[in-house]
């Protein structure tokens, strides 16, 4: 059983340094339990919060020496557990490694499907958690109406790229934020956005202003730092602004970041727009037993099948290129949701 550990906490970006690769025997299941093997492995930006000594409140830092931690597509290989057979796919976390041991409890089996069957590792992108992130922070506590401008950034993400689909299913404008002309490209021609604005143009915050000429009705918060500068000005009264997460301070202080602390300007426009500014955490939304996300995952599942939902993956071949799939990640040298293909499915 091979398993990446975290070797190093890291100071600023992630290094391959920082993680170490150990083998041991495959664990074998006791009474109640299943072998699982891990088939795909989703890499994501909280990971790098993991990395560091204090976690972000939601969960537990990763410890000195410990597996890596991450959702997984994974069969059950060995199963003494009276509900899982042998040759099931399911929806763990498995963390990164080849095997691991389950109770069952953290568990959703993955049935099959109708035909034509999607890809199982679209349950770790937009058939499961990033996807159901974008459904409850735009859907659920944003609920843009017909004709209001969505904002997002990091656009072609996991998350970001289910944003704006979803808003223009419900009849918004999905303006995007993006690294580089070739992902802009790709969020408009292929994804649907109305418009994309490469984030590291010089006349960023101009070009963001001019794509929504009727101001921001929702601004779904994936990044802070230099976009959301530029989303502040732009905020409609009465907007709503989910806030998903902060990828651009998540390897510390910004590279040039102006000394002046924007958080003031922040609460300011909260408080005088009347903004809702609600943070969320996606895994209190699944539901007793996931019953909301299964729901979700019906209505996803029809999407991408009614060709009315894209679901880009950037694969990384190889558990034991996660760490290098990580790093890529938060510098945003991936389109879509990144996915380790860890074994043939
Ligand atoms: P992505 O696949 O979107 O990858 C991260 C992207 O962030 C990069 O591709 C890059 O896109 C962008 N990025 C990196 N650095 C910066 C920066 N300094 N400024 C602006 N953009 C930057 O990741 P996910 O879709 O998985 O995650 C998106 C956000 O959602 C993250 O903040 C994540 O933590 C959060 N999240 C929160 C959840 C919750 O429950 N609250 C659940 C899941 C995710 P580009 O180069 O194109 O700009």
């Amino acid at each position: 059983n091979r398993r990446i550990v975290l070797a190093a906490r890291p100071e600023g970006a992630p290094r391959l340094s920082d993680f170490r690769v150990e083998t041991g025997p495959v664990p074998e299941p006791a009474h109640g339990e299943v072998l699982l093997q891990t088939l795909a492995l989703s890499l994501d930006p909280y990971m790098r919060n993991l990395m560091d000594p204090v976690g972000p409140g939601y969960a537990p830092p990763v410890a000195l020496g410990e597996t890596m931690v991450g959702g997984t597509v994974s069969r059950v290989v060995a199963s003494r557990h009276p509900d899982l057979r042998p040759g099931g796919l399911v929806l763990a976390n498995a963390g990164w490694q080849d095997f691991t041991l389950s109770d069952g409890s953290d568990l959703l089996p993955l049935d099959s499907g109708s035909a034509p069957a999607l890809p199982p590792s679209l349950s770790l992108g937009a058939l499961g958690m990033p996807g159901f992130t974008a459904h409850v922070g735009l859907l659920d506590l944003a609920q843009p109406r017909p004709g209001e401008t969505v904002v997002v950034a990091a656009a072609t993400g996991a998350v970001g790229a289910n944003v704006g689909q979803l808003a223009r299913l419900h009849g918004a404008r999905a303006v995007g934020v993006a690294g580089g002309a070739d992902k802009c490209r790709h969020a408009v021609q292929v994804l649907g956005f109305d418009a994309c604005i490469d984030r590291h143009a010089p006349d960023f915050a101009q070009r963001l202003a001019q794509a929504c000429a009727q101001g921001i009705d929702v601004y779904f918060e994936n990044v802070g730092g230099a976009v959301l500068d530029a989303v502040l000005p732009l905020l409609n009264p009465g907007a709503r602004v989910p806030v998903c997460g902060f990828i651009a301070h998540y390897n510390g202080p910004m590279e040039g970041a102006s000394a002046t602390d924007q958080r003031p300007a922040l609460l300011a426009t909260v408080l005088q727009k009347r903004v809702r500014l609600q943070g969320f955490i996606v895994l209190d939304h699944y539901g007793e037993r996931f019953e909301h996300l299964r729901r979700f995952r019906e209505r996803m599942h029809r999407w991408i099948e009614e060709g009315r939902v894209h679901a880009q993956e950037h694969v990384v071949d190889g558990l034991l290129q996660a760490p290098q799939g990580l790093i890529d990640l938060l510098a945003g040298r991936h389109l879509g949701k990144t996915v380790v293909r860890v074994a043939e499915a």
